[in-house]
């Protein structure tokens, strides 16, 4: 018999992280302070980082250790299956062969509990108390408040206030974890209050809430700042699911011709696509393709400039080499909320830039429509993100058809949608709107990047 899930036994966790920046062939710009356009040092993000996140951000060691307590929580849900998806591949009449490493069996849901965890742990032993952090739709307040409750921790998270009205799900797991969730703008931070004292009824902005959450930590000797995506320690600890992945394909007896995941920092695909990029980094698989896959209401990899920009609206992160829609682009209000970010991760535009890396873009509604044929075939109901690159494959496997080609075909199943059934009732009831590339918004948002 065929077999369908890998698994692997709890001592295959990784015992290190692989770090991509130890293979690449020239190094990656660094961050640099917006004021005097110099780079800045490990001593201007201490108040909002512990110190061993900040050397792991520029650190250039291949490997780093996982800690042992780390890999403890790790093994409520870790190794992550990978999964032959059989019944899809019969669905679309392809000879591809279909993988995917399904990062849904988290407890909060996702892959983001792999660096929430491995965040609140570095934290709690440099004897921080807090944790503050912002949240767009909920994903990444959600997983922090799971880690922070594992480490006996406190965590607050400021959470965009239309979404925290329309989308109560995400912030009573918040609750049940023992978090604290305050719509943003609020009344507890100085920046909030300013916010709030022009504009009552300001719906709120990710921006906003990064500037909340900042502040907080900032302002609190035993609170520190923790971020869900972009930063290079972030895509480190996401490893773990492509070093998993690649003895799991050992294991099925395949590696991948190409490899998909959606983007938007960039966590989840350069945590599937770094380890195998490895061998092709270090010219032993010189043919692997990697493709990242992002909506076309937010095209940053496919439509963006390479240049310096802020990580936040507010203006108050370091500069960060990248592809950006220019800091203030503010994308249209697509289901894929964890897709809209104006830039992505450094690391993962440097190899896009070099030519590592490839990536497309797509509408919500063949998104959804394809991710409609792998809740069919499959069962997951996948998250709207993630159905970015199950497009992707799907696209790929249609055409292996044609060509009759056996080509391996691997992407990393992010999440499910469980919490996001309000945009699958939309798709489903053909009410979602496809927003064509907003051209003019993007063009004025580039105006304000910062001169460098
Ligand atoms: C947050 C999220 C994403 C996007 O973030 P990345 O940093 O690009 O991985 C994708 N999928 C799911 C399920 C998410 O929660």
């Amino acid at each position: 018999m065929k077999q369908i899930k890998i698994m692997l036994p709890e001592e295959e966790i990784p015992k290190s992280w692989y770090n991509i920046q130890s293979d690449l062939p020239t190094p990656l710009d660094p961050p640099l302070n917006p004021a005097t356009k110099e780079p800045i040092g490990p001593e201007a993000l201490a108040p909002i980082f512990p110190m061993e996140l900040i050397k792991q951000e520029v650190s250039q060691e291949r490997w780093i250790h996982i800690p042992d307590e780390v890999r403890e929580v790790y093994k409520i849900w870790r190794p992550s299956p990978l999964i032959r998806a059989v019944r899809l591949e019969k669905m679309l009449k392809t000879p591809a062969k279909i993988y995917y490493k399904w990062e849904g069996v988290s407890p909060p849901g996702s892959h983001k509990p792999n660096t929430a965890v491995a965040q609140a742990y570095y934290n709690m032993k440099e004897g921080v108390q807090r944790l503050a952090t912002e949240t767009g739709a909920g994903q990444w307040g959600s997983s922090l408040s799971f880690a922070t409750m594992l480490f006996d921790m406190k965590c607050t998270v400021y959470m965009v206030k239309v979404s925290h009205e329309q989308k109560p799900y995400r912030h009573i797991m918040m609750a049940t974890w023992g978090a604290e969730c305050i719509a943003s703008p609020s009344n507890k931070t100085k920046y909030g209050r300013s916010v709030l004292s022009k504009e009552p009824n300001n719906p709120g902005s990710l921006g906003i809430a990064i500037s909340e959450a900042i502040e907080d930590a900032a302002t609190h000797d035993d609170t520190k700042y923790s971020l869900g995506s972009v930063l290079s320690h972030v895509l480190l600890h996401q490893t773990v699911i492509g070093l998993e992945a690649k003895k799991q394909m050992e294991i099925a007896g395949d590696y991948p011709d190409i490899i998909y995941g959606c983007v938007g920092g960039g966590s989840n695909f350069s945590g599937l696509a770094f380890p195998f990029l490895a061998d092709k980094l270090t010219g032993k698989k010189p043919e692997l393709r990697a493709v990242g896959c992002e909506p076309k209401a937010c095209p940053t990899l496919t439509k963006g400039i390479y240049a310096y920009d802020f990580g936040d609206t507010a203006e108050m992160t370091p500069l960060l080499k990248m592809y950006t829609l220019g800091h203030t682009y503010i994308p249209p209000p697509i289901h894929a909320g964890g897709l809209r970010y104006h830039g992505d991760a450094p690391l993962l535009c440097k190899l896009v830039k070099d030519g590592f890396i490839e990536s497309v873009a797509y509408n919500q509604n063949e998104v959804f429509k394809a991710a409609h044929m792998f809740a069919k075939s499959e069962g997951i109901i996948i998250a709207p993100e993630t159905a970015h690159a199950v497009k992707a494959v799907i696209d790929e496997a249609l055409k292996c058809k044609q060509t009759k080609e056996e080509k391996v075909l691997l992407f990393n199943n992010s999440g499910h949608g469980l919490l996001d059934l309000a945009a699958w009732d939309g798709y489903l009831k053909n009410k979602l709107t496809d927003y064509e590339y907003p051209k003019e918004l993007v063009k004025k948002a580039m105006e304000k990047i910062p001169k460098v």
